[in-house]
This record gives C-alpha cells, sequence and structure tokens, in this order.
C-alpha cells in the first residue's frame, strides 16, 4: 500500500499550497454569494493574472531560464515583480530547477519527472522534498544580473505585494463608490490576490504534467513532452511543448505562424519598440527536419507493425508503407543536404515539403493490413 512520506513534507510550501487551494475554492465561492459579483474585482483579478502568467512565460522561462532573446531593464524589472506575484519562487530557484527538467527530462533528476506520476509532476514535487537540493551550479550567468539577484533576496515580501495591492485598490474603489471598503478590500486579497496566485500556479503546473501528457510529439518522441493547441491556450503559449523541448533556445513555442501563443507575439513586439532584441529562432529547414525525421520514424513502427501481423496479411499495405518511407526519405535527403550546404531554399519549396509531409502522415494513418485469408 502506497504510504505518504510525511518525514519528507515540505511543511511551509505544502500550507501555502494547499491554504490558498482551499481559499480559492471555498472562500471565493461563499464571498461572491454574500457580496455579489463586482466587475471591478475581476477585471484586477484578469489583468493581474495576464501579468503574472506572462512574467512567468516570457520572463522566468524564456528569458531568464532559456535566454531565447535578451531584454532590456524594464522588461526584466517588470517580469521580475509580476513573476514573483505568482509565488512560485524567485527566478534563480526556477530557472535552475528548469534549466535540470530539459538536461534530464523524464529521468531522476529532473525535479518534475514525469515518469514519477501526473500527480508528482504536477504538484507532488513540491509538496515532498525526497531527495537531497541539488547545487544550483546550472545559473551562475543569472547570479551576475543585480535585478535577479535583487528579486531572489526579496521574492516573498514581492509577492505579498501581490495579494496587498489588490486589496488597496479594491478598497479604494469601493470608498469612491460609496460601498462598503473594507468589504472590497477582502474581495480585491480573495479574486485578484489569492484566486489569481491559485489559478496562475495550476496553469505553470499544467505545463509540467498535463504537457507532458496530453497532445502529439510531432518533431520527437525521444522525450514525453507534447503539442497541444487546449494546452496552448491555458497557459499563454506553453502548450507547443514538444516543439519547446526539441528546440528549447527559440522564441517561439507556437512556431507556426497560426499557432497560439501570445508569450511570442509579446516578444517580438517588444522587439519592434525596442525594448528586447537578439530573439532566437531555430530555421525553417531544421525544424522541418525534425518533423520529417518523426514521420519517418512512424512510417517503419508501421511497417513493423504490418509484418508482425503475420504472413496472411495483404502486402498491398506493406508495399503502400514502403512508398510512404521511400517519400519521405527522399525528401528528407534532399532538404538535408540544401540546410547543410546552406542553399537558400524558397517559401514555396519549404511549403510543399511540409504539406507533402503532413499528407504522407495521413496516408499511413489509412493503410490498414487487410487479411487474405478467409
Ligand atoms: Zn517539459
Ligand atoms: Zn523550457
Amino acid at each position: 500500500m502506497y504510504r505518504i512520506p510525511f518525514s519528507r513534507v515540505n511543511w511551509i510550501t505544502s500550507s501555502f499550497l494547499i491554504g490558498t487551494a482551499l481559499i480559492a475554492l471555498i472562500g471565493v465561492p461563499i464571498y461572491i454569494i454574500k457580496q455579489g459579483f463586482d466587475w471591478f474585482q475581476f477585471a484586477m483579478f484578469f489583468v493581474f493574472l495576464c501579468a503574472t502568467m506572462m512574467s512567468i512565460t516570457v520572463g522566468y522561462h524564456r528569458l531568464f531560464s532559456h535566454i531565447a532573446f535578451k531584454a532590456k531593464m524594464p522588461v526584466r524589472l517588470f517580469t521580475l515583480i509580476f513573476g514573483a506575484w505568482a509565488f512560485e519562487n524567485s527566478c534563480l530557484d526556477w530557472a535552475s530547477d528548469h534549466r535540470r527538467h530539459h538536461k534530464h527530462v523524464d529521468h531522476d533528476d529532473d525535479p518534475y519527472d514525469i515518469s514519477k506520476g501526473f500527480f508528482w509532476a504536477h504538484i507532488g514535487w513540491l509538496l515532498f522534498k525526497l531527495n537531497p537540493v541539488p547545487p544550483m551550479d546550472n545559473v551562475n550567468d543569472l547570479r551576475k544580473d543585480k535585478l535577479v539577484m535583487w528579486q531572489h533576496r526579496w521574492v516573498h515580501l514581492i509577492g505579498l505585494s501581490g495579494l496587498i495591492i489588490p486589496a488597496i485598490m479594491s478598497f479604494c474603489w469601493n470608498s469612491y463608490m460609496g460601498k462598503d471598503a473594507w468589504q472590497g478590500a477582502l474581495g480585491g486579497f480573495l479574486i485578484a490576490g489569492v484566486l489569481r496566485v491559485v489559478v496562475a500556479q495550476h496553469c505553470t503546473f499544467f505545463i509540467n504534467s498535463l504537457c507532458h501528457t496530453v497532445g502529439r510529439q510531432p518533431y520527437s518522441t525521444k522525450h514525453s513532452a507534447r503539442d497541444s493547441a487546449i494546452m496552448a491556450f491555458l497557459t499563454f503559449g506553453e502548450g507547443y511543448h514538444n516543439y519547446h523541448h526539441e528546440f528549447q533556445h527559440d522564441y517561439r513555442n507556437g512556431v507556426k505562424p497560426w499557432q497560439w501563443d501570445p508569450s511570442k507575439w509579446t516578444i517580438w513586439t517588444l522587439s519592434k519598440f525596442g525594448l528586447a532584441d537578439s530573439l532566437r529562432r531555430v530555421p525553417d529547414g531544421k525544424i522541418l527536419l525534425a518533423e520529417m525525421r518523426e514521420a519517418r520514424r512512424r512510417a517503419q513502427l508501421r511497417l513493423e507493425e504490418i509484418h508482425s501481423s503475420g504472413p496472411s496479411v495483404c502486402q498491398l499495405a506493406s508495399a503502400s508503407v514502403h512508398e510512404v518511407i521511400e517519400k519521405l526519405s527522399s525528401n528528407y535527403h534532399e532538404l538535408e543536404k540544401a540546410v547543410a550546404d546552406r542553399v537558400q531554399l524558397s517559401r514555396e519549396k519549404m511549403n510543399d515539403w511540409q504539406t507533402e509531409t503532413r499528407q504522407l502522415i495521413r496516408e499511413l494513418g489509412r493503410i490498414r493490413p487487410v487479411s487474405t485469408t478467409p
């Protein structure tokens, strides 16, 4: 029988995570039933939730953990302050955990290793400290950043301001509207403070749990990370996690122009205003090569599946898969050579290859072994 390792419970973190979740689930509904819906409190909730989540995705994740672009001081300061409002530890700690996650993904040294189960990857790793704390020797570059170190020192105090400021704002709003100011302060604290923290935290935790469980793997199956448009919506663009694990230094996670990634759009917009530069992009050819490699691997697997069905299955299926593999391989080698020779490929040519790869993957799904014996 499974036993909870009480001796390894991280009591402070656990109390905070469980306490805030209970307030959000019980305290907030009771407050709304008693005091009614106040659009000002929910407008604050929405604005501060966006600021908090974007500071985690754009700041903590893509800027500080992956150095996917460079940002000017106002951007760094904003994301460090609002990142602290998520109560997900300091940027230095977060980046250290996250870099280990990428380096050891799906293995024991991955702090939120999905192979230990969904609960562990989502929140268990925060509630329990089963292993000794590893040395933070993978963030020495960030230690040289004075703003990062300032935030590391004061992170809890900055985080607390994320609960107090909404309460003060709501207090002032209710006073101005001639309503009960203290009830307003309580509502601001509960809705734009605690509820916002809980929603932001679980949306971030989804990246470690659901984004390693639900979705497609168009770029690689060497790791458990997956691409999902629904998860991208819930995580401000981080749901294209299969791409991200394959090309972690790209400032985009949703690399296709139509993919929902508000974080990439924000970084791009910041660059147009001179607030960000050195945006790192993986060349289109390399991305397509990864897609073709994965498609070819799937085709090989399909062929093995058909062969293992026994000699009585129709040879037609096997021949069709062979044909798909041949087309994929020929395109792959042509593109591989072009990338190696640094040949400038036209957009049309790239689009053709892309479309053909997708068609071949669909074709592969339609091929069914049919028994020739009655
Ligand atoms: Zn991951
Ligand atoms: Zn990452």
